[in-house]
């Protein structure tokens, strides 16, 4: 196996480093989309929106140098990614269209949210001043690289990409959001600074009144609760939300700064408790004492602790009755 440079076929980084395997291995470590698995052509594949899925992988990336956990995207199933984790192959995440438009931003502010909290996650010292390559910059400032004439798919013109970084890097100037030591040119690199707004606004979005799209499940994690995981996800995207099971996200099941920081940027938390998970009521209660909404379900016949036995929970017999009724409780109570 030789790794090669290449244009990373979703945000064109020329740096992309890519390892082929007589067209079976098709592994991208991209310095903005992060590690994938793909065949170079990602639209055939999953019938992507290749602008969405350039903006989706820059802001979920797993990190291309720093990758222990040996996490990834792959269009490959659910199925054959738990079998691969089994096997001992990395940790392949399963990644289709629907989580991409789940996740895509569908206002203008809350495109601008997400380019905060993407400028905050790369300048982790409160003041510092960031360069980011254009390609970077195009894929979280959420510009359109490619439009589609008479069926194909083509890149736009450059300029035409710059004007719009400039005009998103105006915005958050205008907002006094960033300093933005220059102008953005396809050659130059800005110098981009967090203002003192912008972390009052990350503050903001963190708490639970934000615009943020993900959603923690605590719940048992196993074979046996793979179609009540699956029911809970759909409810969760049918009411336009992203379901983050972290056991998808983290390599081990316990309590870690980072499961932490999931509740703490979810808007709400959804938890089963049919299982009696000891992690799942300590969530729920960490979510609770910040404030988060907390949506309860359990099957019929569980029997809960009694502190939170009143709460308002949704009781199901079977995994079919989960999705909608999630999804309705979601929209009546979170939005
Ligand atoms: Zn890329």
């Amino acid at each position: 196996m030789e790794e090669e440079k290449v244009l990373c076929p979703v945000c064109r980084t020329r740096t992309c480093r890519y390892v082929g395997n007589n067209g079976k291995i098709n592994f991208y470590r991209c310095p903005v989309c992060g590690i994938y698995q793909a065949e170079s052509n990602w639209n055939a594949q999953g019938n992507f929106d290749m602008n969405h899925l350039a903006a989706f992988l820059a802001h979920n990336a797993f990190d291309a140098n720093d990758n222990f956990e040996k996490r990834y995207y792959t269009t490959e199933s659910k199925e054959i990614c738990d079998e691969l984790q089994k096997e001992g192959r990395g940790r392949p995440i399963h990644i289709d269209s629907e989580i991409v438009e789940a996740w895509y931003p569908k206002s203008f502010a809350e495109k601008i949210d997400r380019i905060l909290l993407y400028i905050s996650n790369h300048a982790p010292h409160l003041g510092q001043t960031v360069r980011f390559s254009a390609e970077q910059l195009y894929s979280f400032l959420f510009i359109e690289r490619y439009e589609s004439s008479s069926g194909r798919l083509e890149l736009r013109p450059s300029d035409a990409l710059c004007r719009e970084g400039n005009f998103m890097l105006a915005c958050l100037a205008e907002q006094k959001y960033i300093q933005n030591h220059q102008g953005l040119q396809c050659d130059r690199v800005p110098a981009i600074t967090l203002m003192p707004p912008a972390y009052a606004r990350i503050d903001e979005i963190q708490k639970n009144t934000a615009n943020g799209k993900n959603v923690l499940v605590a719940m048992k994690f196993g074979d046996d609760t793979k179609p009540l995981r699956e029911a809970i996800r759909k409810g969760i995207q049918e009411a336009e939300y992203s379901a983050i099971f972290i056991d998808e996200v983290q390599h081990n099941d316990f309590i870690t700064p980072e499961l932490l920081k999931y509740i703490r940027d979810s808007k709400f938390v959804v938890v089963d408790l049919t299982h009696k998970n000891n992690g799942a009521y300590f969530e729920e209660g960490y979510a609770m004492g910040l404030g988060k909404p907390v949506i309860q379900l359990c099957k019929q016949g569980t029997r809960l602790h009694f502190d939170i036995a009143q709460k308002n929970t949704i009781i199901w017999a079977s995994e079919d009755d989960i999705s909608e009724q999630l999804r309705n409780r979601i929209v009546a109570t979170i939005d």
